[in-house]
This record gives structure tokens, sequence and C-alpha cells, in this order.
């Protein structure tokens, strides 16, 4: 009897490790000198909070097709500077991309980076750019984002650029996330800014795996999905 309560409480235990699976990423993020309006350390958290916020919805399912991810990004280290005030990162072929991927990527203890700078005019061969970010190629853990004061002349005076759902959806990539055709799916092979317009962006319970799982954990397939206007 002892023995079948012991089997039965540890199955018990695996459901609950389930239901209640939950990872922590920590972040770096280094900015480009040029930036004349670069992001704080105040703003960047925000950021990061909202992006977790989002995921995780107060953990409420509205079923597999749109689940609460229970992931928290935190800044981890000082937020560091990179280049000159008076160059350019100049994203414009693979070269420089990686060159820029490759920065600071020797600080340890992250889970993965975030470099801000001012244009991504290239990310992957076969894409038209510019781009709002880029992690291709996936195994540098870094992701490029350009910075939100950059998209200011493009939007509205009311409308604040949404890079929590931008870092979000760049981390997905991380993890081997793929695009998909919806207007409300984080994953949205659509410009982020149109997510703005969803009461609740959207992960189901396949992509929440891969969040959950971190950076590398599902194959990005080699396929991109391109927005369909
Ligand atoms: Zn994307």
């Amino acid at each position: 009897m002892r023995m079948i309560m012991a089997i039965l409480s540890s199955a018990l235990l695996l459901l609950v490790d389930e239901a209640c699976a939950q990872s922590t990423y920590s972040v770096s993020i280094s900015r480009h000198a040029s930036l004349k309006e670069p992001l704080g350390a105040k703003e960047i958290r925000n950021i990061l909070k909202d992006a977790s916020t989002m995921l995780q919805k107060n953990s409420e399912s509205n079923g597999d097709a749109d689940v609460g991810c229970n992931v928290t990004f935190s800044l981890k280290g000082p937020i560091r500077t990179f280049g000159s005030a008076s160059t350019s990162t100049d994203i414009v072929d693979e070269q420089h991309r990686d060159a820029v991927h490759k920065i600071d990527s020797n600080v340890a203890g992250v889970d993965f980076h975030i470099k801000i700078v001012k244009e991504i005019p290239f990310c992957r061969p076969g894409l038209q750019g510019p781009f709002d970010g880029c992690s291709f190629p996936i195994h540098f853990r870094s992701i490029i984002v350009v910075d939100p004061s950059e998209h200011k002349d493009s939007l509205p005076t009311n409308v604040k650029y949404p890079d929590h759902l931008l870092w979000a959806h760049e981390f997905g990539h991380l993890t081997g996330l793929p695009h998909r055709h919806s207007k409300v799916a984080l994953m949205t092979s659509c410009p982020v800014v149109k997510l703005l317009s969803a009461s609740r962006v959207q992960v189901d319970k396949e992509e929440c795996n891969c969040l959950l799982g971190g950076p590398g954990f599902c194959p990005l397939p080699a396929a991109v999905l391109n927005c369909q206007p």
C-alpha cells in the first residue's frame, strides 16, 4: 500500500511539474554608441518585464492555441556600449551581421544577448530588409534589435513601439520557432507593430514548449514565411 502511495505521489508530482513548467532567462544588453536616445537600464528592465508579463498572461489559458507561457526575462550585468558614435554598424551582409552577433558574446552566465542598433538592412539571404530585429543564425544566441527611437517617425505620436513584442518574437526564433500566418500570434510573419491591434498576443502550446526549452531547443525550419499583405 505504502509503495502504491509512493508511486502515486511521484506521478502526481510529475503532473504538477508539467503544469508549472517555467523558465527564467538572463539577458545581457549592449547598445551601439551612435544611438542618440539610447534606452536606459530602467526602460530595458521594463521591456523585459512587459515581455515576461505578455507571455505569462497570469497563467490564464484560452486553450492549446493560446496558452499562458511561464517565461521570465531578467537583465544581467551592466549595459554595455559598443562601436563608436561616428560609425554605423553597417549590417549589410553576413560578415557584418555576425560581427555584431559576436560582440559581448563573452559575457558569462547569460542565456542570450541583445544588441541595440540604429538599423538592420540585412538579416538573412533571400529576405528583403530593412528589419526591426534579427536573430539569425541562432547559434550565436544573440538578437539584434532596432532602437525604438528609430521608429518614431513612422509611428503616430501616441503610439509606442512594442519592443517587448519584438524582443519576445526574436527570442522565439532563438528557441527555433518559425513564423506563422496570423494577425494575433507572437510569431507572426508580419512586423510585430501590427500586433498592437490584438487584444491578446497568442502563443500556442507547441510554441510555449520551445520557449520553455530555451535557445536551440527546437529545430528552426529552413523556410521563412513572409508577411502576406
Ligand atoms: Zn521573425
